[in-house]
C-alpha cells in the first residue's frame, strides 16, 4: 500500500499504518507515537509526526479534528461518517450514506473545490445511553 502511493516503505512507516489498519481504532498521534515506540524503540516524536503526515498525504491515512480534542487518524479509507460521544469522547465509524451538500447553491462555498464531506454526529454512544 505504502509502495504503491509512491513512498518509501520505511520500518516506522509500517509499522504506523499496520497499527491503524489492524486495530481499526481512531488514534491520536500520541497513541501512535506509543505504538510505535513499543516496535522501533528509538523513533523520536519528530519522526512519527512526520511520517503520519506523509500518509496523510499520500492519501493512506484521514486525519479528522473532533472539537479542538487532538486529532485522531483514521486508516479506513473507504466513504463513512463518524459520531462523536460528548461523555465518554468515543468515536465510532458510521457506515456511509449520501448527505450531497448543494455545494454550487451556497454562497459561503462560491470558488471553492470541495475534495470530500463528511458528517459528525454528536451525542451519546450505546454504552453512554444505556448508563442513565
Ligand atoms: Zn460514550
Ligand atoms: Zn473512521
Amino acid at each position: 500500500m505504502i509502495r504503491q502511493c509512491g513512498l518509501r516503505a520505511t520500518p516506522q512507516r509500517r509499522v504506523v499504518l499496520q497499527f491503524l489498519v489492524r486495530r481499526r481504532i481512531h488514534a491520536t498521534a500520541e497513541e501512535i507515537l506509543e505504538a510505535v515506540n513499543r516496535a522501533v524503540p528509538r523513533a523520536s516524536r519528530a519522526t512519527v509526526y512526520n511520517v503520519v503526515r506523509d500518509l496523510v498525504c499520500a492519501g493512506l491515512v484521514r486525519e479528522l479534528s473532533a472539537d479542538g480534542r487532538a486529532s485522531r487518524y483514521d486508516a479506513r479509507i473507504e466513504r463513512h461518517h463518524h459520531f462523536v460521544c460528548d461523555r465518554c469522547g468515543r468515536l465510532e465509524d458510521v457506515e456511509w450514506f449520501d448527505v450531497a451538500p448543494p455545494v454550487r447553491r451556497l454562497k459561503s462555498l462560491a470558488g471553492h473545490t470541495v475534495r470530500e464531506y463528511e458528517l459528525i454526529m454528536r451525542g451519546a454512544c450505546a454504552a453512554c445511553s444505556r448508563a442513565d
